[in-house]
C-alpha cells in the first residue's frame, strides 16, 4: 500500500495517532494499530490505535474520576464559556478539519466545508443549554409543611459510538450535551473515520476541557465498541449505526441498565405527488438519495412517484443523475466522493446486482468507476425504475447512491407504501398542495418529515426515529435533558 503524499493532505494526518485517556495521548494497551486509508485513492494515510476492552476500561475510569472531581463543581457559566471557546477554536481550524474529513472518509470538500455553519450552530446551541441541569420547586399536596424540589442531575459517564459516515457531525451529539450538562464522555469513533474526531479532541483539550472529561478510544466495533456498550461504569450509551449492531448494544447494556439512545438506519420514503414542482422535486429527491454518496441515515432511497407523472419523473431523474460529478473529494468540482471502504463498495454493488435480478429497470449508473478512479471505492449514482416496495433494494438499507423509484396511484397507496417498512427515521413530500403536505406529513410514521426540501437539519429542532430506526431525540432541549436524570427531594419543614 503506498502512502498518500498529496500536498493537500493536512499535516495532522501524517504520523501515528493515539487515544486520549485522562488527558494524556496514549498508545493502545496492546500496542496494536489499524492502518487508515484514503477511500478516494486506496492509499494509506496513517495508523490509529487499536483500542480494546483494556483501553475502554482505562478511559471509563478516567471519565468516572473526572465526573466525581472538580468538573462537577463547574458552574453553568464556566461550561458555557468552555463550549464557546471550543466553538471559536474549531471554527478557526475548520479548513483543516474539512480537509481531514475529506481525505479520511471521502465526502467532497463542498460538503465537509459546508458543515462550518452547522458546526457553529450546534456548538452555540449546546452552549446555550448549560443551565439544563437545574433545580425546580414543585408544588405538593402533602399534609404538614414540605418543600419539594426536583433536581435534574447529570447521568454520569456517557459512552458514544458513532459511525463513519459523518464523524464531523456525529461527535457533537455526544460531546455537546455532555459538556453542557456536566457529564463526562468516552467516544468510540468508527475505525474507518476517526481522524477528524482526534483532531477536534486535540482542539478541545487546547480549549481547556479538563483531563478525563472527554476521552477517545479508537478501534474496532467488536472490541472497543462492544466493551464500551458492556462496561458497567458507563451510565448512558448513545449509538448511531446499523440495526444489527444496535441489537448487540441493547443486549450489552443490560448489565447495569444503561440509558440508551439509538439512531439507526432507514429506508425513507420520498413521495412525489402529481402536483409537485418537478424543477424542485427532481434535484431535491435525487440529492436526498445521493448526498454523501448515499451514506446517510435519513437518505430518501424509496422515491414514491404518482403514476400520472411517473414516466416524466424517471426521465428527468435519470438525466439529472447522469450530470452528477463523481470524483476525489479534494477536487472542488466533485459532487459525490467515494464510498468509505472496499467492504461498503462490495455491499452496494451486491444490492445493485440484486435490483436487476429482482426485475427493477436500471436507468442510470450501476457500475464501479474505473480509469483514474479505479483505485478508490467509487460507484456511479444509480436509478432503478419499475421498482416495487417488496424488492430487496426497497426494503434494506443499502447505504450507497441507489434510488428505487416506485409508482403509486393515490395518497392512500402512497402512505401505505411509505409505512410498509420496518424503519421510521424520515420521509419527504413534494406537493404544491398545503392540505396534501399536511395530511401526508401526519400519515408517515417517521421521526422527521421534509416538505418540498430534503435533509435540512437545525440542532434546535432536532431529529430522531421510531420503529426499527431507534429512539431518542438528537438536538433540541430533549436531547440535553436525556443526559440528566430527575431527583426528587422532600424537605420536611415542620
Ligand atoms: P455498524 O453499526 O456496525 O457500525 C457503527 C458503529 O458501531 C461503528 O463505530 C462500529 O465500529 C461500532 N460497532 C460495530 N460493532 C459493534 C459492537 N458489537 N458493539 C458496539 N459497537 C460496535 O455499521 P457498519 O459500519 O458495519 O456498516 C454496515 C451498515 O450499517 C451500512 O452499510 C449501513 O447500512 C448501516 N449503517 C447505518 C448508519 C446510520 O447512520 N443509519 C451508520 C453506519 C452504518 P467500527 O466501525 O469501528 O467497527
Amino acid at each position: 500500500m503506498s502512502a498518500d503524499a498529496s500536498p493537500a493532505v493536512p499535516r495532522f494526518v501524517a504520523g501515528p495517532k493515539k487515544n486520549l485517556i485522562g488527558g494524556a495521548w496514549v498508545e493502545a494497551a496492546s500496542g496494536r494499530r489499524i492502518e487508515v486509508l484514503n477511500p478516494a485513492t486506496g492509499n494509506a494515510l496513517c495508523s490509529i490505535a487499536q483500542g480494546d476492552a483494556e483501553d475502554v476500561d482505562r478511559a471509563v475510569a478516567a471519565a468516572r474520576r473526572a465526573f466525581e472531581g472538580e468538573w462537577r463543581r463547574w458552574t453553568p457559566h464556566e461550561r458555557r464559556k468552555l463550549l464557546l471557546k471550543i466553538h471559536d477554536l474549531v471554527l478557526d481550524h475548520f479548513d483543516e478539519l474539512a480537509l481531514i474529513e475529506t481525505v479520511d472518509m471521502g465526502a467532497p470538500l463542498a460538503r465537509t466545508n459546508g458543515l462550518r455553519e452547522w458546526t457553529s450552530q450546534v456548538l452555540q446551541f449546546f452552549a446555550s443549554h448549560c443551565d439544563a441541569a437545574r433545580t425546580e420547586t414543585v408544588p405538593n399536596s402533602l399534609p404538614g409543611q414540605f418543600l419539594t424540589l426536583k433536581h435534574l442531575e447529570p447521568v454520569g459517564v456517557v459512552g458514544g459510538i458513532i459511525p463513519w459516515n459523518g464523524p464531523l457531525i456525529g461527535l457533537w451529539w455526544i460531546f455537546g450535551p455532555a459538556l453542557a450538562t456536566g457529564c463526562t464522555a468516552v467516544l468510540k469513533p468508527a475505525e474507518d473515520a476517526s481522524l477528524s474526531v482526534l483532531r477536534i479532541t486535540e482542539l478541545m483539550t487546547e480549549a481547556g476541557v479538563p483531563d478525563g472529561v472527554i476521552n477517545v478510544v479508537t478501534g474496532y466495533g467488536a472490541e472497543a465498541g462492544q466493551a464500551l456498550a458492556e462496561h458497567n461504569g458507563v451510565d448512558r450509551i448513545a449509538f448511531t449505526g446499523s440495526t444489527g449492531t444496535a441489537r448487540s448494544v441493547v443486549r450489552a447494556s443490560a448489565g447495569n441498565f444503561k440509558r440508551l439512545q439509538l439512531e439507526l438506519g432507514g429506508k425513507s420514503p420520498d413521495i412525489v405527488f402529481a402536483d409537485a414542482d418537478l424543477d424542485k422535486a427532481v434535484p431535491g429527491a435525487a440529492m436526498g438519495v445521493y448526498t454523501n454518496s448515499g451514506q446517510v441515515c435519513v437518505a430518501g432511497t424509496r422515491i414514491l412517484v404518482q403514476e400520472a407523472i411517473y414516466g416524466e419523473f424517471v426521465e428527468r431523474l435519470t438525466a439529472f443523475t447522469k450530470t452528477i460529478r463523481v470524483g476525489d473529494g479534494l477536487d472542488p468540482e466533485t459532487q459525490l466522493g467515494p464510498l468509505i471502504s472496499q467492504r461498503q463498495l462490495d455491499r452496494v454493488l451486491r444490492y445493485i446486482g440484486l435490483g436487476g435480478g429482482e426485475g427493477a429497470r436500471l436507468e442510470a449508473g450501476g457500475n464501479r468507476l474505473g480509469g483514474a478512479l479505479a483505485a478508490g471505492f467509487f460507484v456511479e449514482p444509480t436509478v432503478f425504475a419499475g421498482a416495487s416496495n417488496d424488492m430487496t433494494i426497497a426494503r434494506e438499507e443499502i447505504f450507497g447512491p441507489v434510488a428505487s423509484v416506485i409508482p403509486f396511484a393515490d395518497a392512500d397507496e402512497a402512505l401505505r407504501l411509505a409505512n410498509d417498512t420496518p424503519f421510521g427515521l424520515a420521509g419527504g413530500i413534494w406537493t404544491e398542495s398545503l392540505s396534501t403536505a399536511h395530511l401526508a406529513s401526519r400519515g408517515i410514521d417517521a421521526g422527521t418529515i421534509w416538505v418540498n426540501c430534503y435533509g435540512v437539519l437545525d440542532p434546535a429542532v432536532g431529529f430522531g426515529g421510531t420503529k426499527a430506526s431507534g429512539y431518542g431525540w438528537k438536538g433540541a432541549r430533549e436531547h440535553v435533558e436525556s443526559f440528566l436524570y430527575p431527583k426528587a427531594v422532600y424537605l420536611n419543614l415542620g
